[in-house]
């Protein structure tokens, strides 16, 4: 993939003060959208519904290592300028639990079925508040995996189809975010596809948001007379594109792309894949966290009387023994085998089912594997042991 450039979306940009940010809550409100945003909750900036501006995190920072998280104090105000916390949006357009339908018995032992369709259960109208690039880009890939093809995922499908997407150019990248090697970030393309693309710029002179609708959705919240938008300060465009150009520089982990694919087809004997196994407790973790896993597995579930039944869909896991549970046995019995299949998925054969690798470089994985595996450094290796 080509490194993306950063890039400051064109249009016509209009200011808001960061004040006035209430007003943005007010009229995704008032047109029936439930803000889902970042927010400080148990020492992790997590993302929840929210009511009002100053329940997002201004000021708060993040520091991110291997197998390790913290909070930091910015020394300004900037609500958006954290890198990725445990969640993603798939929590909100893929959720971890689904119900996909109801049976009940009558008096006469009749059963009837209730499926939650679109019309039995309609999809909540989310405005995805922050969504930094390279989840945006998440959102795209699972787009493409759970919309794109003959069949349309049907709690993903509608979800989607009522978000109102807000993206926010990334300019505080942490230390394990890599989104600038594989294209994806720090900055937001003027064809991102969001309803508004927004610019956070921090300086002495306080916080500064740029804004640009995206869409005629976009376009129509921007009209909003209770908005109190206005004209941007000539230096605005130009501090957002060098602050994301600066970002783009401040990446703390790189992913080699080229050839990768072919790379990885070559490494099924290799070792360090049982050097990988034996620190990896095939604990699901990395799959858990990645925005663009989409794997599901479902399990039905009876009330004590008998009476009623319902049918869950629920995430589920490659590094699982179930998860490759075929007549007789798993396939994958080994962490070895389970963990090869995690990666050389979602770095290689992505190409071949999507069109596109399953990663974006957000560095979740690394971050939230409780023994710090970092797939930059096994995909380094794998490279390196491949020769020329
Ligand atoms: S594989 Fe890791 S870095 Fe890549 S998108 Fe998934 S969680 Fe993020
Ligand atoms: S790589 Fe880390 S997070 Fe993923 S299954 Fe292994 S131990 Fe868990």
């Amino acid at each position: 993939m080509e490194p993306q450039s950063p890039t400051v979306t064109a249009g016509q940009p209009r200011e808001l003060a960061q004040d006035d940010l209430q007003a943005l809550f007010d009229a995704l409100t008032a047109r029936g959208w439930t803000v889902v945003g970042p927010t400080e909750r148990d020492g992790a900036v997590v993302l929840a519904e929210l009511t009002r501006a100053d329940q997002l995190p201004h000021g708060v920072g993040v520091r991110l290592a291997p197998g390790g998280y913290r909070l930091r104090q910015r020394e300004d105000r900037a609500a958006f300028a954290h890198s990725a916390g445990p969640q993603s949006w798939k929590n909100f357009l893929h959720p971890e639990r689904a119900r996909l339908w109801q049976a009940d018995r009558d008096e006469e032992g009749g059963v009837t079925f209730t499926p939650d369709t679109e019309e039995t259960a309609p999809a909540p109208r989310y405005a995805l508040l922050g969504v930094h690039p390279c989840d945006l880009a998440a959102i795209s890939r699972l787009d493409r995996v759970l919309t794109g093809g003959a069949f349309r995922d049907p709690v993903y499908g509608p979800r989607r189809d009522a978000a109102f997407v807000i993206a926010v150019a990334c300019t505080d990248p942490g230390e394990l975010c890599f989104c600038a090697s594989v294209g994806t970030g720090p900055g937001l393309r003027e064809d991102a596809p969001c309803d508004l693309a927004v610019h956070e710029i921090a300086d002495r002179d306080g916080v500064r948001l740029m804004i640009s609708a995206h869409s005629g959705r976009g376009a129509e919240l921007l009209s909003d007379p209770r908005l109190p938008l206005r004209e941007p300060h000539p230096e605005l465009p130009e501090l957002a594109r060098r602050r994301t150009e600066d970002a783009a520089q401040r990446m703390g982990r790189e992913l080699e792309t080229e050839g990768l694919r072919d790379v990885l087809a070559g490494t099924l004997d290799s070792s360090v894949w049982d050097e990988v196994a034996s620190r990896c407790l095939t604990c699901g973790n990395c799959t858990m966290v990645c925005p663009t896993c989409f794997c599901t597995t479902t399990e039905d579930t009876t009330d004590l009387t008998g009476e009623h039944a319902e049918r869950w869909r629920r995430w589920d896991s490659c590094f699982d023994l179930d998860f490759s549970y075929v007549h007789g046995g798993s396939v994958r019995t080994s962490g070895r085998s389970r963990y090869r299949q995690w990666l050389t998925h979602k770095l290689g054969t992505w190409h071949d089912q999507f069109g596109s690798s399953g990663c974006v470089g957000c560095g979740r994985c690394i971050v939230w594997c409780p023994v710090g595996i970092d797939l930059t450094v096994e995909a380094a290796r794998l490279r390196e042991e491949a020769g020329p």
